[in-house]
């Protein structure tokens, strides 16, 4: 199963602790990550294991919705700011529109992200 994860740089600490506090669910369900490039960088620090794609304002959002319709990425963990403005939000509406094209399980706050992984477990 593959995971997509996002943070804006508001929340890249949040998505940190979310996945140490996770660690055990995503380790015992061999859930493979992929992360937009920035946020892919703090997590790998942190000690997982995670494929790195572009960073989020040059590409890596609309790289992880290209994932979302290719059936490759089944759930997308994406810790919105709503605070901050973001000079690539075209890429991502197009992530939140093919997740919802494609029936794939969207988190855009910690607390949803932990509601659906307690599903999976
Ligand atoms: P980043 O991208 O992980 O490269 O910072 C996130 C985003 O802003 O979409």
């Amino acid at each position: 199963m593959e995971i997509a994860i996002i943070a804006h740089d508001g929340k890249k600490a949040e998505m940190v602790q979310f996945l140490n506090e996770q660690a055990e669910i995503l380790h015992k369900n061999e859930i493979t990550l992929v992360a937009t490039g920035t946020t892919g960088s703090k997590v790998e620090k942190a000690g997982f294991v995670v494929t790195k794609l572009l960073s989020g304002p040059y590409g890596g959002d609309a790289q992880i919705a290209a994932r979302v319709a290719e059936g490759k990425c089944n759930m997308v963990l994406f810790f919105r700011d709503p605070l901050e403005k973001h000079p690539h939000e075209p890429d991502i509406f197009m992530l939140m529109r093919l997740c919802d094209v494609h029936d794939i399980p969207l988190a855009t706050n910690p607390a949803t992200a932990t509601l659906l992984l307690r599903a999976i477990k």
